[in-house]
């Protein structure tokens, strides 16, 4: 099994981030990927772009270093209704959303209940690092929505490589396990600040395989998966 996109990665626009859009694109183009989406800090984050960079994407090639580019952004979930930072109008012109809780906090329901309304836009494609033990949520629950609404729950490799996080991979084991039984797509991102990393997905590879999680419930594993999530979000075959 090889992964073939990343849907989660970060540009200097962000300002935590310190590469080109093309500096990514050739990693991934090396690292043996077909898709990257670029998906930097929506408002709200105050490391954000002006709302311009977001946009104005199709000033980028479609394919760029043979690598397809899917228009995106990280959107901050921005209360415990499902809100985010973006308008509907960016929520439509973007092929490629996912949605992060980064500040805030809620009780176990409150935020059960936000993610489930944020899987039922049709707009957002994934809900990004829920590893947070501060915002819990019940695990069963969401990944049944995620299902019913053929999205992603992410496993994020920058969240497991960082040493500070060890109750991380335990996270993502329980939530890969949780995935297959309600069989709930997982998308792995790099959730890359450096070109170094873009399509280096190794230390989930390994939670993978260990959980035993199936091929087929791994979105990024085949094109034809994150395809079609793009198309149903967006209406039009972006593609053709
Ligand atoms: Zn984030
Ligand atoms: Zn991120």
């Amino acid at each position: 099994m090889k992964l073939i996109a990343d849907l989660h990665t970060h540009t200097l626009a962000s300002a935590h981030a310190y590469s080109t859009v093309t500096e990514n694109s050739v990693q991934a183009e090396k690292a043996g990927l077909k898709m990257m989406a670029l998906t930097d800090h929506a408002p709200y984050m105050e490391d954000s772009p002006h709302i311009w960079h977001h946009h104005n994407q199709q000033a980028i090639p479609r394919m760029l270093n043979n690598v397809y580019i899917l228009r995106g952004i990280e959107a901050d979930i921005i209360d415990n209704n499902g809100g985010l930072d973006i308008d509907e109008d960016l929520e439509k012109k973007l092929d490629w959303i996912v949605a992060s809780y980064h500040w805030g906090d809620g009780t176990r329901s409150e935020i059960t209940n936000s993610y489930i309304k944020l899987l039922e836009n049709p707009h957002v494609c994934c809900l990004g690092h829920t590893d947070n033990p501060h915002f819990d949520y019940d695990m069963k629950e969401v990944c049944k929505a995620c299902h019913n609404y053929q999205k992603a729950m992410e496993l994020n490799v920058a969240r497991i490589r960082d040493a500070r996080r060890i109750e991380t991979i335990g996270f993502y084991k329980r939530m890969l396990t949780v995935c297959a039984e309600e069989e709930a797509f997982v998308v792995v991102n790099t959730d890359s600040h450096f070109w170094n990393t873009v399509g280096d997905f190794e230390p989930a590879y390994k939670i993978i395989s260990e959980v035993g999680f199936p091929e087929k419930l791994l979105l990024n594993a085949d094109a034809e998966n994150v395809k079609q999530l793009v198309i149903r979000k967006n209406g039009v075959d972006v593609f053709a």
